[in-house]
C-alpha cells in the first residue's frame, strides 16, 4: 500500500481515481467541508442529544479522506467532554483504502486554523500506509481512531465493530458505486449497534433501497448547500442471529460480562509479570481498571521476558497470510506504543536502529509481491549495510546467490527489564504487583477467584492469563498445548572496531542482523547475540557449547568479529509456544459448553444451526508469544481489553479466529 497523492482542482482536493471532489462546494471562497459535516453527519446522527447518555460511542466514516470529518468530530466531542462528570471515550473507525499522508492531510487540515491541536494530536501518531487496522489514542484516552486502511468490504468483514453512527462519505455513489452496494449495506447493518443511525449527503434511489434492505428505516431530509435532498437512517430491531456451520459459531467472541459497563471501580487479575501480562496491565490501566498482577517469582521480567535484549520486527509467511497480517500489525501497533514511551520516558529502553533479515530471494520475493508492502516498511537490498558503508574497511559477509536481505527501516532492539519497568510505573497506583504461587482458578457468580494451596488470595472481576510457560499450572482447562522452547543469549563488550558510534569504525553495524542468529549494533557498549533454540534440553544452567556454537554462527556473519573473551554476560531462557507456532489470546472457551453443542462438527454439517459459543466468565489468556512477545504482546493486550469493554476490536475477525483459544478444542471435535 502506498499514500494517495493529494491533488488540488479549483482549489478544492481532488481524487483523480475517482474523479470527484473530496467536500462539495458551496460556491463561496471557503471550502464547506465544516458546514457539511454540520448539517449532514453531525446534526443528522443526532450526535449532541446522544452523546450524554452513552460511556463511549463508536463512528465509522466510510472513508478518512482529508480527515476533515473526523477531526471536527473530536472537536465536538472534546466539547461534550467538559460536561461529562466520568471519564469517556469516542471510538473513531476511519475506514480507507487510499490514505493521504501525514504531510497532506496537515495541509488540508492547515485552512481550518481551529483544528490545528486536534490535528497536530492526530498526526503525531498517524499510521504507516500498510493495510490493517491502526488504533491510536489521543486526548488522554477520550478518542481513539481506529484506521482501518483497506477496502470497505474488508474492513466490515466482521460482525463486532457495533457502530452507534455511521458517516457516509465515500464519493458520489455514481462515480464510486462499489462504496454503496447492497453487500456494504448489509456489512453495515451487521456491525451496527442497537438503534443505529446513518447519515449521506445523497439522495439516490439505489443508496436508499439498499439501506431498507439491510433493515434501515430511511427518511429522506433536506441537503446541505446545492443538494436539495440528503438521507437519514435509523437501524430497526433487528432478530437474533442464527448461526450455521460456515459462520463459525465456536468463534463468535466472548460478550461482555453484564453489568461490567455501569459498574464504578473495575478489577482485573493477572496472572505473570512478564510483558504478556505487564502490557495487559497497562491496556486495562488506560481504561480505567485497577490492576492486580500475580507472579510467582520476585520482581517483574522473569522467564522469557528476562532476556537481556529482544528483537522487534514483524514474521512474514509465504503461504500463511492471517499470520503474516497479525504480526504486521502487531509490529506496527508494537512500534507505535515503543516509540510514544520512548519519548516522554527518561531511561532509554528503545532503540529504533533498523533491522535487517536474510531471506531467501525466491520467498521473499513472492511474499513482497503479494502483499505489495510500502518500501518504507520493509525493502529488499542486494547489499547488507556494512558493504555499503563508504568507510567500511571489512564487510559483512556476503550471502549466498540465493539469499537476500530484506530490510525493516524501523524495526529495532528492546531492552525488556527496562521496558517492563516502565511499564509499571506507567500504571502507577493502580497496578499492585502481588507474589504468589496461584495453582487453581475458579469463575463463579461473575467473579474470578484465584487459589493458593487452596486458600482464596484473590478476587476480581475478570482475569488474564499470561504466565508463559506456566500456564498449564492454574489448573486451568482445556489444557493447553504448549511447548518450553529453551534459548540462550550472549551479551558482548563493543569495541573501538565494532561501535558505530566510534570514529573509528571497521565492522560496526548500524543496524540489527538477522541470519540464523540476531545480533545488534553497540547499544550503551555491548551487543546482543541470540538465540539459540531447543526442545530438548530444558537445563537452567548455561551449555558452554551452545556460547560457542552461537559465536560460531556469529563468525559466519561477521568473520573474526567476536572471540569467547568479549562475551560478559550469559542468558537461558524458556519461551512458551503453542504446537501451532501461533499466539493463543482471547477468552477461555467453556469446555463443557463445546463437547455437548459442537460434537457432531467432524461432519461438517453446513445447514445444521448451531448456538453462539460460550465462555468461561471473565476468564482470558494471552500466552505462547514465543520469542516474538516483543512484538505481539501490545496488540494481544489490546485485543483482550477491547474485548472485555465491549469495544471495536483492533484487528479483524479472521486474526481473532486465528488466535482464539478455542482452536484446539474445536480442531479436536472436528477431527472426530
Ligand atoms: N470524509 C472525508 C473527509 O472528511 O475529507 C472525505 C471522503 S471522500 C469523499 C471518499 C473517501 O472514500 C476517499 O478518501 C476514498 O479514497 C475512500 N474510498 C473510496 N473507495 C473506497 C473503498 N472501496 N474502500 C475504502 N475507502 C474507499
Amino acid at each position: 500500500m502506498q499514500y494517495t497523492n493529494l491533488i488540488w482542482r479549483d482549489g478544492q482536493p481532488y481524487s483523480e481515481l475517482f474523479d470527484d471532489i473530496y467536500f462539495s462546494s458551496d460556491n463561496t471562497e471557503h471550502i464547506s467541508g465544516e458546514s457539511e459535516f454540520m448539517h449532514v453527519f453531525f446534526r443528522h446522527n443526532q450526535l449532541a442529544q446522544r452523546w450524554p447518555d452513552s460511556e463511549h460511542f463508536v463512528i465509522a466514516e466510510l472513508g478518512l479522506g482529508s480527515g476533515l470529518n473526523c477531526a471536527l468530530t473530536i472537536r465536538e466531542w472534546l466539547k461534550h467532554c467538559t460536561t461529562c462528570d466520568t471519564e469517556k471515550t469516542l471510538h473513531y473507525i476511519a475506514i480507507e483504502k487510499h490514505p493521504f499522508s501525514a504531510h497532506d492531510i496537515a495541509e488540508l487540515l492547515s485552512r481550518y486554523p481551529e483544528l490545528k491541536v486536534i490535528c497536530d494530536e492526530m498526526l503525531k501518531s498517524y499510521p504507516p500506509a500498510v493495510e490493517a487496522t491502526h488504533c491510536r489514542t489521543l486526548f488522554d484516552n477520550k478518542v481513539i481512531i481506529h484506521y482501518k486502511f483497506m477496502d470497505i468490504t474488508q474492513a466490515l468483514n466482521d460482525e463486532g465493530l457495533k457502530v452507534d453512527a455511521w458517516f457516509l462519505d465515500g464519493f458520489a455513489p455514481a462515480k464510486n458505486p462499489a462504496m454503496w452496494s447492497a453487500e456494504v449495506f448489509q456489512q453495515i447493518s451487521k456491525n451496527s449497534a442497537i438503534a443505529a443511525t446513518c447519515s449521506t449527503y445523497t439522495a439516490a434511489g439505489f443508496v436508499k433501497r439498499n439501506l431498507e434492505k439491510a433493515g434501515f428505516e430511511v427518511n429522506k431530509v433536506s441537503g446541505h448547500g446545492k443538494k436539495r435532498e440528503m438521507l437519514v437512517a435509523t437501524l430497526q430491531a433487528k432478530d437474533s442471529p442464527v448461526f450455521l456451520y460456515q459462520d463459525k459459531p465456536w468463534f463468535v467472541p466472548a460478550l461482555q460480562i453484564p453489568g461490567l459497563q455501569v459498574k464504578g471501580s473495575k478489577t482485573i487479575t493477572i496472572i505473570g509479570a512478564g510483558i504478556a501480562g505487564l502490557s495487559m496491565a497497562f491496556s486495562m490501566v488506560k481504561r480505567g481498571w485497577k490492576v492486580t498482577i500475580i507472579d510467582k517469582e520476585e520482581g517483574i521480567a522473569k522467564q522469557a521476558s528476562s532476556n537481556p535484549a529482544a528483537i522487534v520486527y514483524p514474521r512474514l509467511s509465504a503461504n500463511n497470510d492471517v499470520d503474516t497480517r497479525f504480526y504486521l500489525s502487531a509490529y506496527c501497533y508494537t512500534l507505535y506504543v515503543l516509540n510514544t514511551l520512548q519519548e516522554t520516558s527518561t531511561e532509554t529502553f528503545w532503540f529504533d536502529c533498523g533491522l535487517q533479515q536474510a531471506f531467501e530471494r525466491k520467498r521473499i520475493n513472492a511474499i513482497l509481491q503479494h502483499f505489495e508492502f510500502n518500501e518504507d516498511l520493509m525493502a529488499v537490498v542486494e547489499d547488507s549495510v556494512e558493504s555499503r558503508r563508504k568507510d567500511s574497511h571489512s564487510e559483512i559477509s556476503r550471502l549466498s546467490e540465493d539469499k537476500i536481505w530484506l530490510d525493516y527501516k524501523n524495526a529495532g532492539v528492546v531492552l525488556p527489564e527496562v521496558l517492563c519497568r516502565v511499564l509499571k510505573e506507567r500504571c502507577g497506583d493502580a497496578l499492585t504487583i502481588v507474589h504468589e504461587n496461584i495453582d487453581a482458578l475458579r469463575s463463579k457468580n461473575n467473579r474470578c477467584l484465584c487459589f493458593s494451596n487452596s486458600q482464596l488470595i484473590n478476587e476480581a472481576d475478570c482475569l488474564v492469563v499470561a504466565n508463559g510457560v506456566s500456564i498449564n499450572e492454574l489448573g486451568i482447562s482445556p489444557e493447553l498445548p504448549i511447548e518450553s522452547i529453551r534459548g540462550q543469549a550472549l551479551v558482548l563488550q563493543a569495541n573501538p572496531n565494532t561501535d558505530a558510534d566510534s570514529k573509528t569504525i571497521d565492522k560496526g553495524t548500524d543496524k540489527v542482523v538477522n541470519a540464523g542468529v540476531y545480533f545488534t549494533p553497540a547499544l550503551t557498549g555491548k551487543h546482543y547475540l541470540g538465540a539459540s533454540y531447543s526442545q530438548k534440553n530444558q537445563s537452567t544452567v548455561v551449555d558452554a557449547e551452545e556460547n560457542i556454537s552461537l559465536l560460531q554462527s556469529l563468525d559466519k556473519i561477521y568473520p573474526d568479529g567476536f572471540t569467547l573473551d568479549d562475551v560478559t554476560e550469559s542468558w537461558v531462557g524458556f519461551r512458551c509456544m503453542a504446537k501451532d507456532r501461533v499466539p493463543v489470546v482471547g477468552a477461555l472457551p467453556d469446555v463443557a459448553f463445546f463437547s455437548k453443542n459442537y460434537s457432531d462438527i467432524n461432519h461438517g454439517k453446513r445447514n445444521k444451526s448451531y448456538p453462539a459459543a460460550q465462555y468461561q466468565p471473565g476468564l482470558y489468556i494471552t500466552a505462547a508469544h514465543g520469542s516474538r512477545g516483543f512484538t505481539s504482546s501490545f496488540l494481544s493486550a489490546e485485543i483482550i481489553a477491547s474485548q472485555i469493554s465491549g469495544e471495536p476490536s483492533p484487528v479483524n475477525k479472521d486474526t481473532l479466529d486465528y488466535l482464539s483459544p478455542s482452536r484446539f478444542i474445536v480442531n479436536k471435535l472436528k477431527r472426530g
